[in-house]
């Protein structure tokens, strides 16, 4: 099979309009997705969301949305997590109004509890949004995020089990995320290449199509483990795109690759053009 990703920005680019100006100004430079940052703040209101959806579609941009930073789905606190699910519902509810197919987040911390319990009050969560969708009739796929840092609920092996008990629930893979959490890990074609395999085989090739894919490199902390700061394409603070770009060729991958480089659309440029050169 013949890869066709989509990539794009993690949100409006830097040196071209915002609002749906940016949409035709994406296509113009050779983009076709963008993730809308929904990270502090769920006030657009459906008007200009729907507007927002209307100019991507017309321009071929295929939308994800990153819902809220605030979002603890296994807190010890009740009220943090009822607070927490009626954020992501929120943020469904807007991603379904700009035709945004999924909703990123990053699922909330261990909060002091066995792991055990926090994947339990997790799915309890989980369950809670998607019967609350279900109510409003949202149907969007819901992408927690890969963590980058130890104390995140959310590693590879706890998003895969999510992802396989819910049928509208798929990973956004961070590969930045993963390449800090594990100090610095992703160093080869076969560090890549484990982590697609393992993805893969848990979810199902079918599965593996349209994976929401977010890349940058990353400056992990002093002590090694977990992300401090994000770094443009080809700063040498790693992973390398390149390798992962031939995987995905070589595989066949379709997927929406968001760069979150602090270059934003100048480097979802350069996966573009990488992925290109190997074709
Ligand atoms: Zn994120």
């Amino acid at each position: 099979m013949q890869s066709q990703c989509r990539i794009g920005p993690a949100g409006f680019p830097l040196k071209g309009p915002h609002g749906t100006d940016a949409m035709p100004y994406l296509r113009k430079i050779g983009l076709n997705a963008m993730e809308y940052q929904a990270v502090r703040s769920l006030r657009i209101s459906r008007r200009p969301a729907v507007e927002l959806g209307s100019a991507a579609s017309e321009n071929n941009i295929l939308l994800t949305l990153h819902g809220p930073y605030a979002i603890n789905l296994s807190s010890d606190r009740k009220l943090v997590r009822k607070q927490s699910v009626q954020r992501l519902v929120k943020s469904a509810e807007i991603a379904s109004w700009m035709g945004a197919f999924h909703v990123t987040f990053h699922p909330g911390y261990y909060s002091g509890l066995p792991k055990e319990l926090a994947m339990q009050a997790q799915k309890e969560s989980f369950k809670n949004v998607l019967d609350k969708m279900g109510e409003k009739k949202i149907s969007v796929e819901l992408g927690p995020e890969t963590t980058g840092k130890p104390n995140q609920f959310g590693t590879l092996e706890e998003l895969i089990e999510l992802s396989n008990s819910f049928e509208n629930v798929k990973l956004t893979l961070d590969f930045a995320h993963l390449h800090a959490r594990a100090g610095g890990a992703i160093r080869s074609r076969g560090d890549y290449e484990k982590i697609l395999d393992k993805v893969e085989g848990s979810l199902g090739s079918e599965r593996m199509r349209s994976l929401v894919v977010h890349f940058s490199e990353v400056e992990t902390t002093s002590k090694g483990f977990g992300e401090k700061r994000h770094h443009p394409l080809g700063s040498g603070y790693g992973p390398d795109f390149s390798r992962l770009a031939e995987l995905i060729v070589e595989k066949g991958y379709s997927f929406i690759i968001i760069c979150e480089s602090p270059l934003l659309e100048v480097d979802a440029l350069k996966m573009k053009k990488i992925i290109a050169k190997i074709k």
